[in-house]
């Protein structure tokens, strides 16, 4: 399974709401439309806390609904 990348989400320098620790990339397993995707999203190394920025919901699955439509 491919990851989808979020070009929009420049992280650097962003912190965890939570716990003030630096997020990182990491592939976060979403579910969409009866289908698991991994998309790299900000992610709080320390509790797990993942910022999923405020396009993705719209931009991004749409994206992930044309892949599904390639098939
Ligand atoms: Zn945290």
């Amino acid at each position: 399974m491919s990851v989808i990348k979020v070009p929009e989400a420049d992280i650097a320098g962003w912190t965890c709401a939570t716990c003030g620790t630096e997020l990182v990339l990491a592939p976060v397993e979403l579910e969409y439309l009866d289908s698991l995707f991994n998309v790299e999203l900000p992610r709080c190394p320390s509790c797990g806390f993942v910022y999923i920025p405020e396009g993705l919901a719209l931009g991004k699955m749409h994206q992930v609904e044309q892949l599904l439509e390639d098939k």
